[in-house]
């Protein structure tokens, strides 16, 4: 718990930052210009920079090397914090259908439980998605879908790797994971060291707001595909902005860096509107 809380206090602070500064902020026109305003309902669109996104692993890790890296970051969480059964058979049931729908399907995806009463969620390399008892508690299985499916948005869209990859670490860990032997083998011990710090300072699990907009993206369409109502992303994310205002203290990364509430609602109201318009 001590450990959870610590993982994320730099982020709740950014949360109580961005509360204060964008609550009034529009949400889906912040890229219209009134110099242009023929070109109104181009600009309209919040998600204009990832409709056309295409995702490899080009330029970053190879696939083969993400999945070891995932395994012993993998390692590194369980030591750090507690994972339960708990829960963990609808997560993985609920999990499993994002993957399918998602735009990187032939990944294997691995759900996890984190015993704890902060709400959060977050991802690794490799497919590797955790999310807390307390959120599962928090959410119906329509909003623990949009928790998933945008954790696996991060996953399809590589946004770990691309950290990583600007990290200085970088060539360190690319090399190291060349030497491992097997999927799963023995990484050099101060490498293990220097991972099981990154996970500490959740460099690889806190994203830019680009990075969590492109995940909200992704997310809202693999539910549809997936078979959940996408409303679900919407009622998440009131929930949670209550609990913001009631007891922030409850809740983790999920919220962090993220663009605030208010605009990731309407960014999603557009994208289910153009979502049935086709
Ligand atoms: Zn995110």
């Amino acid at each position: 718990m001590k450990n959870l809380t610590r993982y994320f206090l730099f982020a709740l602070i950014i949360t109580a930052l961005l509360f204060g500064t964008f609550a009034q902020s529009s949400a889906h026109n912040y890229k219209t210009s009134a110099a242009f305003p023929t070109l109104f309902a181009q600009y309209d669109d919040p998600y204009s920079d990832f409709r056309n996104a295409k995702y490899s692993n080009a330029g970053l890790l190879t696939e083969r090397d993400e999945i070891k890296l995932g395994i012993q970051l993998h390692r590194e969480v369980t030591k750090k914090f507690s994972l339960t059964d708990t829960g963990l058979a609808r997560a993985d049931r609920l999990g499993q259908r994002c993957a399918q729908a998602s735009l990187r399907p032939s990944l294997v995806y691995k759900f996890h439980v984190i015993q704890s009463r902060e709400i959060n969620g977050f991802s690794l390399p490799g497919g590797h998605v955790y999310v807390t008892t307390a959120l599962l508690r928090l959410a119906n299985d329509n909003e623990l879908g949009a928790v998933l499916c945008h954790e696996v948005g991060h996953i399809v869209a590589r946004h770990s790797l691309k950290t990583l990859k600007k990290s200085k670490e970088y060539d360190d860990v690319a090399s190291s994971l060349g030497d491992i032997t097997g999927v799963a083998g023995d990484l050099a011990r101060d490498l293990g060291v220097a991972l099981g710090q990154m996970v500490g300072a959740g460099l690889l699990t806190v994203h830019s707001r680009d990075e969590e907009r492109e995940a909200d993206f992704l997310g809202v369409r693999t539910m549809s595909g997936a078979g959940f109502d996408p409303q679900g992303m919407i009622t998440m994310f009131q929930k949670l902005q209550r609990i913001e205002e009631q007891d922030s203290d409850l809740l983790g990364s999920l919220f962090s860096d993220h663009p605030d509430a208010e605009e990731r609602i309407a960014n999603t109201r557009y994208e289910i509107a153009r979502m049935r318009r086709r």
